[in-house]
């Protein structure tokens, strides 16, 4: 701290303690002279302690009258000092293995003069589209079309993540065509991500081109919404065939397609958060699926509320473009009553 640099030892007995001014001491540039007993030296925020000294009184209780310095109060040993290895000491891991490194990490890693750590590569990930209606933007629509919502969210969700990305555009509903496209992809990426063509419709070929040129060891899975979820492998390469339903993909993604990058790129720590919060609408369940509604969350009077971001029909983009977290509700859950207690993921904290 700005102030004046001494040896505590020097001081004894009870303030005030005169000491003699003999130098100064300011960030980057130290003061390298030897210290007599009853001497100090000026010093500010960020500049080295001189050899010898050990605590700093700070300027507010000192008065100072040419080289005469007045400690008004009494300086304990250390105080107004950050000690040599405070932060970390010397042999201690700054990042352990299994961590995603942060923004803080870096700047950590950075304070200790470390250039290069060993990561995990990052994973290559595949994104298609898929179906006949589909139309990037900046495109006029043609009859019967629609524009690819799926690929644009879930670049957005990638790019947050430990990956790089292959961005491979729309495939058409032609079986032919997606199986040509999806053994490239197998061969060059670590996970192959797809949305739409997973259902029980006629051209809905996804799953079958799985079967045939990998394992489809997934399909279907007790969740609302994202029932058609499908997951396999072809080749060494990861398959999650997310439903096409922009609400369903990006529901799946987050909660089974995020946790498992983030275990391939060698995070141990993939759960998502999640607390409790006080339901301010009834929410209608029948028992039999898991579902995740998408919510607002409020802090009134120290609770925490959520209330449900409208129709959570799972075309509509708009339930998430208001919220800020899923609402869970358990599979063997009936209707829900407003004030009921229920687990609520968020989608993001302070960072
Ligand atoms: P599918 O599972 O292919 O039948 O798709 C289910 C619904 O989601 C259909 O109404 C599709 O038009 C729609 N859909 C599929 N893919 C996308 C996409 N990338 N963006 C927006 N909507 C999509
Ligand atoms: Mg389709």
């Amino acid at each position: 701290m700005d102030g004046y640099a001494v040896r505590c030892e020097d001081l004894g007995g009870s303030p005030p303690h005169i000491m003699k001014l003999v130098g100064e001491s300011l960030a980057g540039h130290p003061y390298e002279g030897e210290l007599a007993i009853g001497e100090c030296v000026r010093i500010f925020t960020g500049a080295m302690l001189p050899t010898g000294l050990d605590c700093v009184a700070i300027q507010e209780n000192c008065s100072v009258d040419g080289t005469e310095v007045r400690l008004l109060e009494n300086v304990s040993c250390g105080a107004n000092v950050r000690p040599t290895g405070h932060d970390i000491l010397k042999g201690e891991p700054v990042v352990e293995t299994g961590k995603v490194i942060s923004a803080f990490d870096v700047g950590w890693l950075a304070a200790c003069g470390i250039t290069h750590v060993n990561v995990v590569r990052k994973t290559r990930v595949a994104l298609f589209s898929t179906g006949d209606e589909l139309a990037d933007p900046g495109n006029e629509l043609g009859r019967g079309q629609i524009y690819d919502a799926n690929r644009y969210a879930l670049t957005q969700l990638l790019n947050e993540l430990p990956v790089e990305i292959v961005d491979l555009g729309i495939l058409p509903d032609d079986p032919e065509r997606i199986e040509r496209a999806m053994l490239q992809a197998g061969d060059s990426c670590d996970v192959l991500l797809t949305s739409g063509g997973v259902s029980v419709g006629d051209a809905d070929f996804v799953k079958d081109v799985i079967r045939k040129i990998g394992q489809l060891e997934i399909w279907r899975l007790n969740l609302k919404p994202g029932k058609p979820l499908a997951f396999g492998r072809i080749g060494d390469a990861l398959f999650f065939g997310l439903p096409g339903n922009p609400v369903s993909t990006i529901v799946t993604f987050l909660l089974m397609v995020k946790p498992a990058l983030l275990a391939l790129s060698g995070a141990e720590s993939h759960e998502p958060p999640s607390f409790t919060a006080i339901l301010e609408q009834p929410i209608r369940h029948k028992p039999g699926r898991e579902e995740y509604q998408r919510g607002r969350l409020r802090r009134i009077d120290e609770q925490t509320l959520v209330d449900v971001t409208g129709d959570q029909s799972s075309n509509r983009l708009a339930t998430f473009s208001e919220a800020d977290c899923l609402i869970k509700i358990p599979k063997t859950c009936g209707d829900l009553t407003v004030g009921s207690s229920v687990c609520v993921l968020p989608f993001s904290g302070l960072v």
